[in-house]
């Protein structure tokens, strides 16, 4: 019967050995070596036995027993193991350590432990008790096994390695408490099967139950308990099982069909007796397995307490950063889809679904392998990788902000200038409309990128945003209003041109009546105009009167410039010359003069000249004859005016047309002139006499 299983050489040193064609599956792995070593390969062996992914859907059981029992022959039949069993015929030994497969057909780890024969040795109690503490702390299902005369023998040598296992027991929960567990919690429970072998039938396995429990009560009141654990009974940490097995040899058939009974109750839950049950659970997440038993298993070595919650959140830690690693690796990989720039002043499209799909799809990654591990450390380390999720997306977030920003505000501008573009637009109103179009606009993408649970804020920017916008809409205020005032301006000049070069033409006492009040009757249309208009443009009362003052300057600078035009030295002279001629080369009926000897040349000469040489200090002078029509501005010597019209303005100096010495060069050039025509009449007289 033991044909198909192998022989294997004890010099053996693969710690992994194939058992068949298939790898991987029906390894199994020397997880604790020879040299006591923890095994590197258990991750990998859990990938292989499909485990990896496993969460908390799997069990360990764990045998332990005097050597050459029939331990791993047990196993075998009963999980489909390969582990080594004492050749009958060359009594050879198997390779020493802890021996881990999976069971056939089910998720459950199975570990077999192999010492040396001869308990004598102090050596190899050292190792036994040494795997018994590894095995209690990570598995669920204990198997004793003994032989059936064992039973009763009190001082047998099961009982000192269960002796070791209870005092173990209680020193962990003693460590435990102390981290405010609750000794007894149904986890920290595991199940005691005691598999009584070569059962020959004549006790009934009740009576061998009996002796057992009476045997470990006895062994438990003799422990000494540590303080606080003195009620505590076998059962506050173990619940007992037992089941016997006929002699392998002697009774085959039985044996075979109760192994196959047995079997049941680590493979079917509805079956009576259902070993796996989920309080004996270690609570240790499949893909943390390796870590937490290379840790346990080198605690036991170098004799340090055995701290299971301290141990679990140490894996959890450990796991967690991991677990925690590979999704932010991906994450990372994620964001290079969609992270770059779109350019400078564009928008990455969909930016906040992208980044909320890659940051969930890596807390939901980081969810399903960590909520497993200890609660606390989970959420702690949720917490950690959320905070460098975001403050990975966060660089977007702010370039995104700043591309939105300059967007909105181009758009602003040039919707504004649009609306400028309509008839009859109201300004404050274009303004406002624009205004909140844009913040609008900047809320709703500033929002489609500000993540929950980020503490990001788009206020900041859409302050400056609100600031910017204000400016715009400040500078092109006054650029409209200019342009209003220039309009405003180019009109007025229009209202006073004509009047201006009439009465200039036409010299008279009321000439400067007659322009000044045509002049302001402009402005007052001028000023009723731009109050008209300024009201659109939210002007303060400061900036109005400003562009007030400026507006009248600016008309009196142009009426002077027209007056100016007007009275150019050349075109004086010609106008004093039409005068002159007026009156000199025309009779009082406006007839041609045609001069003959008894004309008094030189009287009507001096009469004309005499007139319009005073007309001279008429146009040296803006002065209207009726005191009414006049018109003054008040003067300033602002010196940090911007704009000419603005600046040192001295409103009595602009009421001089022509200085005195103007007024003396003009006269004494109108004498000439006056003197040819003078010289001319004289000389067509001569003429006319001597024809
Ligand atoms: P282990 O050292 O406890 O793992 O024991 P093994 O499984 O290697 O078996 C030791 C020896 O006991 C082998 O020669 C087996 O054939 C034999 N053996 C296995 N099962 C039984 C059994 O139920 N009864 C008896 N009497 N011998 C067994
Ligand atoms: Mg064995």
């Amino acid at each position: 019967s033991t044909a198909q299983e192998p022989v294997v050489a004890p010099a053996a040193s693969a710690s992994t050995q194939l058992t068949s064609g298939k790898a991987g599956m029906d390894a199994k792995l020397q997880v604790v070596d020879e040299n006591q070593e923890f095994t590197k390969q258990l991750d990998g062996h859990m990938k292989d036995w499909k485990l990896a992914e496993a969460g908390f859907s799997y069990d360990v059981v764990a045998v332990f027993g005097s050597q050459s029992t029939g331990k791993s022959t047990l196993l075998n039949r009963l999980f489909g193991t390969k582990f080594d069993v004492m050749n009958e015929n060359e009594r050879r030994q198997t390779t020493k350590g802890i021996w881990m497969s999976k069971g056939e057909d089910m998720p459950v780890l199975v570990m077999d432990v192999e010492g040396t024969d001869g308990r004598e040795r102090g050596e190899d109690q050292d190792f036994e008790r040494k795997s018994a503490l590894f095995s209690i702390a990570v598995a669920e299902v204990l198997i004793v096994n003994i032989w059936e005369h064992q039973v009763g023998l009190y001082q047998g040598a099961n009982m000192g390695l269960l002796k070791t296992v209870f005092e173990v027991n209680l020193a962990l929960f003693l460590a435990a408490k102390e981290k405010g567990k609750v000794a007894g919690t149904s986890q920290d429970k595991t199940l005691l099967l005691f598999v009584i072998r070569d059962h020959i039938g004549a006790t009934p396995l009740a009576n061998l139950q009996n002796t057992l429990t009476a045997d470990l009560n006895r062994l438990w009141d003799g422990l000494s308990k540590p303080a606080g654990l003195e009620s505590c009974v076998i059962t506050t940490f173990f619940d007992l099982a037992f089941v016997t097995l006929p002699h392998k040899l002697l009774q085959p058939e039985n044996f075979e069909s109760e192994i196959k009974g047995l079997r049941k109750r680590f493979t079917d839950p509805e079956h009576e007796g259902y070993v796996f049950q989920p309080k004996y659970h270690k609570r240790i997440p499949a893909d943390g397995i390796s870590q937490y038993m290379g840790t346990i298993w080198d605690a036991v070595v170098t004799n340090k307490d055995l701290d299971f919650p301290t141990q679990q959140e140490l894996l959890a830690q450990f796991r967690c950063d991991e677990i925690a690693n590979v999704a932010f690796a991906a994450f990372v990989e994620a964001i290079k889809a969609f992270g770059g720039s779109a350019g400078v002043g564009k928008l990455v499209k969909g930016l906040g679904v992208s980044m909320e799909q890659a940051r969930s799809a890596a807390l939901v990654s980081f969810d399903t392998a960590a909520s497993r591990y200890h609660s606390g450390v989970y959420s702690r380390k949720r917490l950690e990788l959320l905070s460098k999720l975001n403050s990975t997306l966060s660089p977007l977030f702010l370039s995104h902000l700043k591309n939105l920003h300059k967007l909105v505000l181009k758009d602003f501008r040039k919707s504004i200038q649009d609306g400028l573009k309509a008839d009859g637009y109201d300004f404050a109103q274009v303004v406002k409309e624009t205004t909140e179009k844009a913040e609008e606009e900047f809320r709703k993408g500033a929002k489609e990128v500000t993540l929950e649970e980020t503490g990001w804020s788009s206020e900041e920017t859409e302050g400056q945003l609100r600031e910017d916008m204000v400016a715009i809409a400040d500078l092109l205020r006054v650029e409209e209003t200019k342009k209003m005032v220039m309009v405003i301006e180019r009109n007025i000049k229009k209202q006073f041109a004509e009047t201006v070069e009439l009465s200039l033409n036409k010299p008279s006492k009321e000439m400067w009546d007659k322009i000044l009040s045509t002049f302001k009757d402009a402005l007052a249309k001028a000023e009723e105009a731009y109050i008209r208009k300024a009201t659109s443009f939210n002007c303060t009362p400061t900036e109005n009167e400003e562009a007030l003052t400026s507006l009248r300057r600016r008309s009196w600078l142009a009426l002077r410039a027209k007056i100016d035009e007007q009275t150019a030295e050349s075109i004086m002279l010609v106008k004093l010359k039409l005068l002159f001629e007026d009156q000199f080369r025309y009779d009082d009926e406006g007839v041609p003069r045609v001069w003959k000897p008894e004309d008094d040349i030189d009287a009507i000469f001096k009469k004309a000249k005499e007139a319009v040489l005073a007309l001279i200090p008429l146009y040296s002078r803006i002065a209207p004859s009726d005191p009414s029509n006049s018109f003054t501005l008040p003067s300033s010597t602002s010196v940090d005016a911007t704009t000419p019209e603005e600046g040192e303005f001295d409103f009595p100096s602009t009421l001089i047309i022509l200085t005195d010495t103007k007024a003396d060069d003009l006269s004494s050039r109108f004498r000439r002139e006056a003197d040819a025509y003078y010289l001319e009449a004289k000389r067509s007289m001569v003429s006319s006499i001597s024809q």
